[in-house]
């Protein structure tokens, strides 16, 4: 393999990228997800190691404090994510392109520090109220609702953020938008 290469998925949460990333992940085996740490609690269906790198709070700052991070973000009040550097490295060294699924403001920071083998794409939803309605559906066993109007919240400001990604998927029709990632990530690794 060339140079190793990231994609950048971003985009509210409840907007598909999710999905979309599990997709990508399927399609080429050339992919690799990053596994990024965060000091929110673990859901029933997730697994430490390979959702998440479930840390407390005082280990994920001193993580911080020892520059381990390529990036890191206070997502939501009190909830840190970040992506290590060593996860980075560690899928470069095994010859796979990194997959990203993190928040607008970590991906574009991440789009600045590796502008030449980065690919960013944001998936945008065209309505509050669609989103919504996935997150009811998506958090009503493990999250409150306040939980969820923190999402909302925070989706309606990550919209402004679209126009400084490279691409940005309308997630209207899933079928479409997975076939629509899946043309641009291909041109994007294989260099057509
Ligand atoms: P959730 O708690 O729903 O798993 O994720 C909340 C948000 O954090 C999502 O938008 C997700 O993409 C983002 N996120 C996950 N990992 C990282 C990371 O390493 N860095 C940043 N900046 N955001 C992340």
């Amino acid at each position: 393999m060339k140079k190793g290469k990231m994609i950048i998925l971003s985009g509210p949460s409840g907007s598909g990228k999710t999905t979309i990333s599990h997709c990508l992940l399927s399609k080429f085996p050339e992919l690799k997800f990053s596994v990024s740490c965060t000091t929110r609690s673990i859901r029933n269906n997730e697994i430490h190691g390979k959702d998440y790198y479930f840390l407390s709070t005082s280990s994920f700052i001193s993580k911080i404090k020892k520059y381990q991070f390529a990036e890191w973000e206070e997502v939501y009040p009190k909830l840190f994510y970040g992506t290590l550097k060593n996860e980075i490295f560690k899928i470069w060294k095994s010859n796979q392109h990194i997959l990203f699924d993190i928040d607008v403001k970590g991906g574009l920071n991440l789009k600045r520090q590796y502008p030449n083998n980065s690919l960013s794409i944001f998936i945008m939803v065209d309505s509050v109220n669609i989103l919504k309605k996935r997150l009811i559906a998506r958090y009503y066993k493990n999250e409150n609702n306040n939980d969820i109007n923190i999402r909302l919240n925070r989706a309606k400001e990550e919209n402004n953020y679209a126009k400084l990604f490279d691409f940005v998927l309308l997630n209207i029709d899933l079928y479409q938008t997975k076939k629509k990632a899946i043309k641009i990530v291909s041109n994007f690794i294989y260099d057509k």
